[in-house]
């Protein structure tokens, strides 16, 4: 059976996530696509071919009879309300992060999710889908460096706009780490501060660049995330773990080591897309045979909660100076 996909949001990620659906990934056709901007639906869906309906209502598009699932990835306001008009009408949804720009928001996706009695929902949070973050959580799990003590991480972006403002760098950027680094440690955050070093000239008046952020997990396990968005060489994505026996760090993106001109070196990638491209086609792939299979893979509705609430908490946490607690409910026993 063929999913047919109705895609809310025809920017950016919503084009290439649509191309992918149709000419990479096996099991799924984009049928459908609704944008506030009429005429960039309809350039997604004529650059798709075939018979692909342009709506001018999201709702519209969810509830329509060859929509199987939904990706909502609209501007992330937008998400909670897609989200859950696409649990009312029982279709699944692959939603791109933020599942909701609140906690509040994402715990009434869980709720409305937990009261349908069926998992719908999968937050694309793609990096637990990187073939380098899994080797990490593999060899965690099989205790290669024993246990787990302290995490160095860090996220660095050649440069950012003017549009992008210091809690952008825990809202957009770190939020990536909030979730993948709760995955791979199959743990929940306690604790969270934010401190920053001196500014670099690169940055303006409305971000402070770069921000270190230091986070104690229930497990008593150290933290700390660098985020330099504007730190000119490249994006450079970094995770090492210090366990008891030993370290694992999260591998290199492949690239070419050459000698030459009496010089040993290699490139670092400037562009996130290349670096989690693959992740983006395991994530969508693994989307598409959890419908088939029933049985939908995670990040879920709840893990977008949990990445929400730790986002408030290190929000809070560059406004205050102080160490401040990340509050979490329980989990609710539908998601175990
Ligand atoms: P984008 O290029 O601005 O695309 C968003 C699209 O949604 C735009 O075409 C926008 O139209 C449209 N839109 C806004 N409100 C809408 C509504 N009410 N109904 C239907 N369409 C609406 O942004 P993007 O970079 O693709 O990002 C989209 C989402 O994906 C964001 O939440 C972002 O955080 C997430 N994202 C995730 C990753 C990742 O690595 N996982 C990477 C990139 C983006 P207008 O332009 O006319 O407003």
């Amino acid at each position: 059976m063929t999913i047919g996909f109705g895609v809310i949001g025809a920017g950016m990620i919503g084009t290439e996530h649509a191309r992918r659906v149709n000419n990479v990934l096996t099991g799924g056709e984009v049928v459908a696509v609704n944008d506030v901007n009429a005429e960039g639906a309809k350039r997604l869906a004529d650059s798709l071919g075939g018979n692909v309906k342009v709506f001018d209502s999201g709702h519209d598009l969810i509830n329509a009879d060859n929509v199987d699932a939904v990706m909502v990835t609209s501007w992330g306001p937008t998400h909670e309300e897609f989200v859950l008009s696409a649990i009312k009408a029982g279709k699944y949804v692959f939603c791109e992060k933020p599942l909701a720009t609140t906690a509040a928001g994402c715990q009434r996706i869980v709720d409305a999710e937990v009261a349908a009695g069926k998992r719908l929902v999968m937050v694309g949070f793609m990096r637990r889908f990187d073939s380098g973050y899994r080797l990490l959580k593999q060899a965690i799990q099989d205790g290669e460096v024993g246990e787990p003590l302290m995490l160095h991480c860090a996220h660095r972006n050649p440069e950012v706009g003017e549009t992008y403002v210091t809690p952008m760098a825990i809202q957009d950027t770190l939020v990536h780490e909030l979730d993948v680094l709760r995955w791979l440690l199959d743990d929940d955050y306690k604790t969270v501060q934010v401190v920053f070093p001196r500014t670099t000239r690169h940055s303006h008046s409305k971000l402070r660049d770069p921000q270190v952020v230091l986070m104690e997990t229930v497990k008593g396990i150290r933290i700390d995330v660098e985020i330099f968005v504007n730190c000119k060489y490249g994006y450079d994505i970094q995770c090492s773990v210090v366990g008891e026996d030993g370290i694992a760090n999260l591998p290199e993106p492949q690239s070419l080591l050459v000698r030459k001109d009496a010089k040993l070196y290699t490139t670092v990638l400037t562009d996130w897309k290349k670096r989690f491209v693959d992740s983006y086609d395991v994530e969508l792939q693994d989307f598409i045979d959890g419908i088939g299979s029933g049985d939908l893979p995670g990040p879920t509705a709840w893990d977008g909660f949990c990445a929400a609430v730790a986002s408030d908490a290190c929000v809070k946490a560059q406004e205050t100076g102080n160490i401040e607690p990340v509050t979490m409910p329980a989990r609710p026993a539908f998601y175990d």
